[in-house]
């Protein structure tokens, strides 16, 4: 008997408050990293057509939206972070599906979307600005926050859900409108939320969503003259082009880019919760994080005993499908991230020694996924190009160092700057690690990824262009300006700076 087709489901752009085909018609597949014969979905391949006519409907739902009292706007938040509680579980298995991360990190992403989209709610009864003295007298000086206008979104595929909850939730307190590009591997995630807030009572044109490739439906928002704002997070490459087209459009941009961030083990840590951090660190979402712990600088005198600890932690490690709550790690996005980290390996295994690891994994269950093992490098140089370049794959690369100077010298000593750690007993040592490492983020006895919505995330150096998502204040300052204004009820003239005040 004939197997029957398997119906693959297609979505739509969401334009306007309404879902269409793309303007060419075109689609695109989604495939299951752990099992490409699987496919996901059906997306559209959407050209310059499609981001006119969203940006066409955000700027047409702009002047409505930014007079919605931002309490009300906050109902809409609470609303749909009611939905995406509810609906939590399936959500975390559609990414599991599209994007390949293991259940419950998975959940853990669904989590950090309801997460932030309560604290941006709360904020609706908030947006503080400030009141200050005037230099003369009998005039009044206040500032507040307005809304920035239209806003362009674009987000990658490693956290599919939260990443866009950070950009989306504080754009739309602040009273903007915004179109959104998700990243191609991973756009269901992205249309759940925007289904959730479209069910939650937005309007239509203030939330739209344009799915596509990044040269085809990402570049079009960022250079388009009706776009006031582009914020990106991604690559460094892609990254530095979109603020380039941006800075050329005169946008404000904000940029959240690649890390190659540092655990420090010194030689009076707790060895197990080093390790064990650091397996979390390295091979969590298979390196595939921002803030992935990718180099383990440990002091000599534990060095061995450390190795030793981690080896005997990796080898437990399961990989496979994410769906299947036995397994630790899951794939690696697509056929180029393969490609990638593998290149990365053959150079390792010229410049360090390898470990542990270093293959792909394509047999019995891993036949049709990108599966690869769990790589340790040992005898790093901290100058080696795996221990500077960001992977993005579950490889860490370890290297020895002679104390605290040394580790901080050695952490410092990559181009980026998002996160770092210490794991020490000594409460000195900590804060003296603390106040020297340059990077956005850094992390006491614990790895090098956790982040809270409720704290600045970003980074220095090449990670970021000095904004820093998360927290609110600073989330607000990326999604709103201030107004400063003066009200002179003197009834004459007063010239700042120039009338003398009397005493
Ligand atoms: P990765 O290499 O990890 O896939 P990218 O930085 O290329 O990461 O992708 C992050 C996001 O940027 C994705 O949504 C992608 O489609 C988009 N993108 C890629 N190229 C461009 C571009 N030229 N202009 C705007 N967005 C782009």
């Amino acid at each position: 008997m004939a197997k029957a087709a398997v119906k693959i489901q297609t979505y739509k752009n969401f334009i306007g408050g309404r879902w269409v085909k793309p303007a060419n018609g075109q689609m695109m597949d989604n495939l299951n990293p752990a099992n490409t014969r699987e496919v996901v979905g059906r997306f559209p391949a959407s050209t310059a057509a499609d981001v006119d006519a969203a940006i066409s409907a955000a700027q047409e739902a702009l002047p409505r939206w930014k007079a919605v009292p931002a309490p009300k706007r906050a109902e809409i938040l609470y609303r749909a972070g009611e939905i995406l509680m509810q609906r939590k579980e399936k959500f975390a298995q559609d990414m599991t599906r599209e994007m390949g991360k293991v259940l419950k990190e998975a959940r853990g992403d669904v989590q950090e979307a309801i997460d932030m989209t309560f604290y941006t709610a709360g904020e609706g009864r908030r947006l503080h600005g400030y009141t200050t003295p005037s230099e003369m007298p009998n005039k009044f000086a206040m500032c507040v926050r307005q809304p920035i206008g239209l806003c362009s979104l674009i987000t990658p595929w490693n956290f599919p859900m939260a990443i866009p909850s950070w950009k989306m939730m504080p754009a739309l307190i602040c009273g903007n409108t915004l179109v959104i590009k998700p990243a191609e591997d991973t756009p269901l995630s992205t249309i759940n939320l925007v289904k959730v807030l479209e069910e939650a009572g937005l309007p239509p044109g203030v939330v739209n969503i344009v799915c596509g490739t990044g040269p085809e439906a990402g570049a079009p928002l960022t250079s388009h003259d009706a776009v006031r704002l582009v914020s990106f997070t991604g690559s460094t490459a892609t990254g530095t082009a979109v603020a380039e087209t941006a800075a050329r459009a005169g946008k404000i941009c904000s940029l959240e880019m690649g890390g190659k961030n540092v655990i420090m083990i010194m030689e009076d840590a707790d060895l197990d919760l080093a390790a064990e951090g650091a397996i979390w660190g390295a091979f969590g979402t298979s390196g595939q994080r921002c803030t992935a712990s990718s180099r383990l600088v440990v002091h000599k005198k534990v060095y061995k005993k450390f190795v030793e600890k981690l080896t005997e932690r990796a080898k437990t490690l399961r990989v496979g499908n994410g769906l299947d709550e036995k397994i630790d790690v899951g794939p690696v996005i697509n056929q180029k991230a393969v490609d990638k980290i593998l290149g990365y390996i053959l150079v390792g295994k010229h410049e360090a020694k390898l470990h542990l690891g270093g293959t792909q994994l394509a047999s019995g269950n891993h036949k049709h996924g990108f599966f690869i093992e769990p790589t340790i490098f040992t005898d790093v140089k901290p100058n080696a190009r795996i221990a500077q370049e960001e992977i993005f794959g579950p490889v860490v690369s370890v290297i020895p160092c002679g104390g605290l100077d040394e580790a901080i010298e050695i952490g410092n000593s990559v181009k980026y700057g998002l996160s770092s750690s210490i794991y020490t007993a000594d409460v000195n040592r900590a804060f003296h690690a603390m106040e020297r490492m340059h990077t956005g983020i850094f992390y006491v006895n614990s790895a090098t990824i956790g982040a809270e919505v409720h704290l600045p995330f970003g980074g220095t150096k090449a990670t970021g262009n000095g904004h820093r998502e998360g927290a609110m204040i600073s989330s607000l300052d990326i999604f709103s300006e201030w107004k400063s204004i003066y009200v002179d009820y003197s009834g004459k003239l007063q010239k700042a700076q120039i009338d003398d005040v009397q005493v």
